[in-house]
């Protein structure tokens, strides 16, 4: 039987932002990161759900809910820094953004993504980033980054 992850099958959610924004401050403290009121509360936008979040969204609740008129620039710029310290993925196919279910030491973001309710669940495969990078080596190609975006049914949407 698969293991159905968190991500598509019901759940207290507040547990997952909690944890994510605990985890962030200690990352934070531990390498003298500063986690300043706004990027935190990126961060806590991000985690709202599971299904990757875009900036747009992210500003728009921003002023609806905080009344804050946080500019486009300082927001790109806060998730510049989740990103950059590996707090949260960046979604391509989606142009969305995503809270990391492992933050905390480097790795590759591999990425099952429903088509149906959208939602992103992290893989954490090192044997899929050696493959590719073995595989890329062989074309004399270096791989810097990847993230790997998989397309699908999760398994709570298969059986609706
Ligand atoms: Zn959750
Ligand atoms: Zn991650
Ligand atoms: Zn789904």
């Amino acid at each position: 039987m698969p293991i159905t992850p968190l991500a598509s099958r019901p759940h207290d959610h507040s547990h997952c932002v909690h944890s994510a924004l605990s985890e962030a401050d200690a990352i934070c403290a531990r390498q003298g990161l500063r986690l300043t009121a706004l990027r935190r509360r990126v961060l806590e936008l991000v985690w709202q759900s599971h299904k990757p979040l875009g900036a747009y969204d992210i500003l728009a609740v921003l002023s609806e809910q905080d009344g804050r008129r946080a500019a486009p620039p300082t927001v790109y710029r806060a998730l510049d820094f989740l990103l950059d310290n590996g707090l949260v993925h960046r979604i391509s196919s989606l142009n969305a953004f995503v809270g990391c279910n492992h933050p905390g030491h480097a790795h590759q973001g591999q990425f099952l993504i429903c088509r149906e309710c959208h939602a992103a669940i992290e893989l954490e495969q090192t044997s899929i980033s050696d493959a590719i990078i073995h595989s890329a080596s062989d074309v004399g190609f270096v791989v810097e980054g990847q993230t790997v975006e998989v397309v699908g049914l999760c398994a709570g949407c298969q059986g609706a």
